[in-house]
């Protein structure tokens, strides 16, 4: 069936996101655009807006308002602790269950030399900038062979900067590849109570 170009275009648009097939693409684009209740409008708009005005925080890397992030930015949050994560839905999964109220660092990806992601392409150098008064490093990485390489790495350059930073890693009872946004938040909250040291 050959379908009009614009609706072709949409579905188009739409099968390029994360988990989203050719079969689910149709039905949303036709949900958008022949549905009352749909309001294309204002997904529109709002996808535009985050595009335009979303930043990303220049101490912690996490998606922000301003220049710096509100996390970063509170006085309730303590500023010795900083919890390294790979990503940015890490560290939402961590905020949302609500327990961890020190800093974050959003790394952007592991150390990973056959993906071409090799230490420089992510945020260690801002992570060491930041130790300033720092007095535990908390590493909530992923189970993997890269995220290990990439803690034995940064571990290296706290020492360098000081010995005297607690560094200490969560546990979380996840499969190998699993992401940490598959812990529900109490296993994430017992996963950090439960964080040995190094
Ligand atoms: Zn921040």
């Amino acid at each position: 069936m050959k379908l009009p170009k614009d609706f072709k275009n949409l579905v188009n648009e739409i099968e390029k996101l994360p988990g989203i097939g050719q079969k689910s693409a149709l039905r949303l684009a036709l949900y958008l655009v022949d549905t009352q209740d749909a309001n294309p409008y204002a997904l529109a708009s709002a996808l535009v807006r985050a595009k335009d005005n979303l930043q990303y925080c220049k101490y912690c890397g996490a998606l922000s308002d301003n220049e710096v992030c509100e996390i970063c930015s509170s006085s309730d949050r303590d500023k010795t602790k900083i919890c390294v994560v790979e990503n940015i839905i890490d560290m939402l999964a961590i905020e949302r269950a609500n327990f961890f109220d020190g800093l974050y660092h959003v790394l952007g990806g592991v150390i990973s030399p056959l993906d071409d992601v090799t230490e420089d392409k992510i945020r260690i150098r801002q992570l060491i900038m930041r130790l300033d008064n720092v007095r535990e490093v908390i590493f909530a990485l992923p189970a993997s062979l890269e995220a290990d390489t990439t803690f034995l790495i940064i571990k290296e350059k706290i020492h360098q900067y000081s010995t005297n930073i607690k560094l200490t890693r969560v546990a979380i009872g996840l499969p190998v590849g699993a992401n940490i946004d598959y812990a529900d938040p109490l296993t994430l909250m017992q996963s950090f109570e439960n964080r040995y040291h190094f």
